[in-house]
């Protein structure tokens, strides 16, 4: 079996970029026959979902839009944690058909808490596309609309995805030994 090392970390292939490649085409037939006449916009996640929303926007074919966002994270002034913020978001969502692309779910807590937000917009419709999910870590309930995988609890690199920062280059997904 193929292994690799990202930083201090042994990794062992586990998705192939064949496999990768078929859930990708998937989603993209089942998002081009949902959308068929409608006019769609996909907000893409950054950083980890740049390569796979490259390669489902390729295989879209409705007119379509696409936008590129930055999740930040900062305490809030009230006593309930963390507050999440768009940076990058330069598109008006009021009446569009939005589709969120995602890396991965995991918690689900990037996402329960960056919804609302969207929400508020008043998106005509607001479904999420993920190439991962974990549902073994969730501990907020999101309905993922789209989705490439489900894995087990165990951390992944590649297609994307890094570890501290490498590892995003890679063509197939790495699980951590
Ligand atoms: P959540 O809020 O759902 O717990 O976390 C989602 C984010 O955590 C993802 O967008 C991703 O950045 C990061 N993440 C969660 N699991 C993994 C993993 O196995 N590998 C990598 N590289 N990032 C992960």
């Amino acid at each position: 079996m193929s292994t690799i090392r990202v930083h201090d970390k042994e990794f062992v292939a586990y998705i192939t970029s064949a496999e990768i490649a078929e859930q990708v085409a998937r989603i993209a037939i089942e998002i081009n026959r949902n959308y068929k006449g409608k006019n769609p916009v996909f907000i893409a996640i950054l950083n980890g979902a740049f390569i796979f929303a490259a390669d489902l926007f390729k295989q879209i074919n409705v007119e379509a839009e696409i936008s590129f966002i930055k999740l930040a994270s900062y305490k809030g002034v009230k006593s309930t944690g963390k507050v999440i913020t768009a940076i990058g978001l330069d598109v008006d969502l009021h009446g569009r058909d939005v589709i969120i692309l995602e890396d991965i779910v995991d918690t689900g807590k990037t996402l329960f808490q960056f919804l609302p937000q969207l929400e508020h917009t008043n998106p005509a419709s607001l479904k999420i596309a993920s190439l991962l999910f974990k549902p073994e870590s969730m501990i907020h309930l999101i309905k993922i609309d789209y989705l490439g995988f489900t894995i087990p609890n165990k951390f992944v690199v590649g297609y994307g995805l890094d570890y501290d920062g490498l590892g995003r280059n890679l063509k197939e997904i790495y699980q951590l030994i």
